[in-house]
């Protein structure tokens, strides 16, 4: 099988926190025959979308890293049903809404993620999760067959979904959303990226949250009250404008962005008593 295979990608181009390093091998993959044989041939396989919730781990133990080409399908519409592939950037996805005049998703726009990985992550802000929009999705099983999951079969929960459980590669979903006009979902979409720019860093080098709020509290809060909003580490900073949230400031490396992670839960477990559990993916061999 003649993969694409790209050697030595800088991490930089392949996440939002910009990382300094390289992978050794990146694949991309353009067709399910592709995808087939990659589940049929490599043990171990990490799927990345956009990378805005990864850390990518240059010293990771998978056997592939790979890529789905966002020609893999092309988008369909019925009704107020959106279907799209996993690659689907939210920048595409609001053009859809806008062409198609459905509302539902803008409470996304902004936000540098594949529709792949939001359903894996079960992406949600305000209130609302991507998993209230989901009818079913297409999925790939570590066998290579394609199956319909439904909704509940996913069992989606705060960030979490048994996408990686059952390690499913998902190849797109469809979503119900709601009939709207054009200029009505125009206005939505820009009052989301203004609420978005007011209150994350939106324009810096970042991968999202850092941790899950835990039962109790905002994650931000406890990295407030431990008195590390705005602390620097090296040449990685604990957002001003959103404590739960790292800005790479210059080049930094993944064993930085690990240090500074593992910092914050020390200090927070020193003060508060409470783990903070990462949201961010870190690529440890589970
Ligand atoms: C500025 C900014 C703002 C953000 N705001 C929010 C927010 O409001 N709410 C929120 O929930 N998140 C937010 N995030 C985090 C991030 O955008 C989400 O977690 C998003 O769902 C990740 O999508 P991605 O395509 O970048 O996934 P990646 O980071 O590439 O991957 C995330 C996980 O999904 C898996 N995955 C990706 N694609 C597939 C696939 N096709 N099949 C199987 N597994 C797959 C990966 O293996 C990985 O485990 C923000 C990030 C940034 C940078």
């Amino acid at each position: 099988m003649n993969l694409e295979k790209t050697l030595n990608p800088a991490l930089s181009n392949l996440c939002s926190f910009k990382l300094s390093g390289q992978l050794n091998e990146l694949i991309t993959i353009h067709s399910l025959e592709e995808l087939r044989y990659i589940r049929q041939h490599y043990a171990s396989i990490f799927v990345l979308g956009k990378g805005s919730n990864t850390l990518i781990n240059p010293n990771h133990h998978y056997d592939a890293i790979i890529k789905l080409s966002p020609k893999l399908l092309e988008p369909r519409v019925s009704n107020q049903y959106l279907t799209v592939s996993a690659s689907t950037s939210v920048n595409k996805l609001m053009t859809l809404c806008k062409q198609y005049e459905l509302s539902g998703l803008e409470f996304c726009a902004g936000v540098p993620a594949s529709i792949g990985g939001m359903v894996t992550m079960n992406f949600g802000c305000w209130g609302k999760e991507i998993s209230q929009l989901i009818t079913d999705i297409m999925v790939m099983t570590p066998s290579g067959e394609i199956q319909r999951i439904s909704n509940s079969e996913c069992q989606f929960s705060y960030r979490s979904s048994t996408i990686k459980k059952e390690d499913w590669i998902v190849l797109s979903c469809t979503l119900k959303l709601t009939k709207s006009r054009k200029a009505l979902v125009e206005k939505e979409i820009k009052d989301a990226i203004t609420q978005r720019l007011q209150k994350q860093p939106l324009r810096e080098a970042t991968f999202g949250s850092i941790f899950k709020n835990p039962k109790t509290k905002y994650a931000a809060e406890l990295i407030e009250s431990a008195g590390l909003k705005g602390k620097q580490f090296d040449n990685i900073t604990v957002s001003s404008k959103h404590a739960n949230f790292l800005e790479n400031t210059n080049n930094a490396s993944y064993a930085n962005a690990i240090n500074a992670i593992q910092t914050i839960q020390k200090e927070v477990s020193k003060q508060n008593n409470i783990h903070l559990e990462p949201e961010v993916d870190l690529m440890i061999a589970t």
